[in-house]
């Protein structure tokens, strides 16, 4: 017993200030892109097209543009650009309110390190205010994985502590003000999403967390349905998106705290 107080001691308090301090994310991570603006029609290869595993990358008139709701973050178009026009930042805030805001064109702007809150990318759709005080969400994984459940798993340990927001994981959705999704969304699991999404109470949200629920990531176009939450949940029902295969814990959480986050900020 006494050897546990001393432990305890020693280890002292271990959950990160979030969102007003940087959290310590390893230097491999590749978090939001950053792209060169300017024509590639110098470059006959198209080796970044050819690399890209799930079609996240578009050669515009303007320059390179990458869908983060489809990328893997992967890194192979980086490798692959021979004129070192893809990079990415260590940027892990990348959550959006819009499937057109995962849209990325040019390059990061420079503050993208410093801490703090921010909103999501592009317009809220609705005002969720509601929920700034307290959030209850289903978690549904619809034949995912598990590399996106277990960093929403992760956010309930003490580091992150999801709970000193008032945001707590239900478990029926008829507790709950909102689905948090992971997964493609497979055949076998359609009606059970559908089925779950009804009987959450209005007004009710939908987080999409990870390329396969954004966008059905590498499963996209596979017979077994596999086209995100989107292809099953009525159109405008997700209110925030969170991009990466998987994203970070600290990505979901800075995409859970961006559903109130004027009001977060307030307090
Ligand atoms: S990092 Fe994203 S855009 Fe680049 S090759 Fe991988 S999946 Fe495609």
């Amino acid at each position: 017993m006494l050897n546990i107080i001393r432990e305890r001691l020693h280890q002292g308090y271990r959950t990160l200030n979030y969102p007003f301090a940087s959290p310590s994310i390893s230097p491999r991570f590749a978090g939001l892109p950053s792209l060169e603006p300017g024509s590639c029609k110098g470059c006959k290869s198209r080796a970044c097209l050819a690399a890209c595993p799930t079609g996240a990358l578009r050669i515009a008139a303007e320059g390179p543009e990458l869908d983060m709701g489809r990328c893997l973050f992967c890194r192979a178009c980086e490798t692959a650009c021979p004129e070192g026009r893809i990079t990415f930042t260590h940027e892990h805030r990348l959550a959006a309110y819009t499937r057109e805001a995962l849209i990325v064109r040019g390059r990061a702007p420079e503050d993208v390190d410093q801490p703090g809150i921010r909103p999501a990318r592009g317009e809220q759709k609705r005002d969720l205010s509601l929920f700034s005080r307290s959030l209850k969400l289903r978690e549904v994984s619809a034949g995912g994985c598990m590399a996106c459940e277990a960093d929403v798993n992760v956010l309930g340990t003490l580091i992150y502590d999801l709970g000193r927001f008032g945001i707590e994981y239900a478990a029926s959705p008829r507790h709950a003000d909102g689905l948090l999704v992971t997964g493609p969304v497979t055949e076998n699991m359609k009606k059970a999403l559908l089925d779950a999404w009804q009987a959450v109470p209005e007004p009710k949200i939908v987080i999409a967390v990870g390329a396969c629920a954004i966008s059905g990531g590498t499963f996209r176009g596979s017979r077994e349905g596999c086209g995100g939450v989107e292809s099953v949940l009525p159109e405008g029902s997700v209110d925030v998106y969170v991009p990466g295969c998987p994203p970070n814990p600290w990505t979901i959480l800075d995409g859970i705290l961006s559903v109130a986050w004027k009001k977060r900020m307030a307090k």
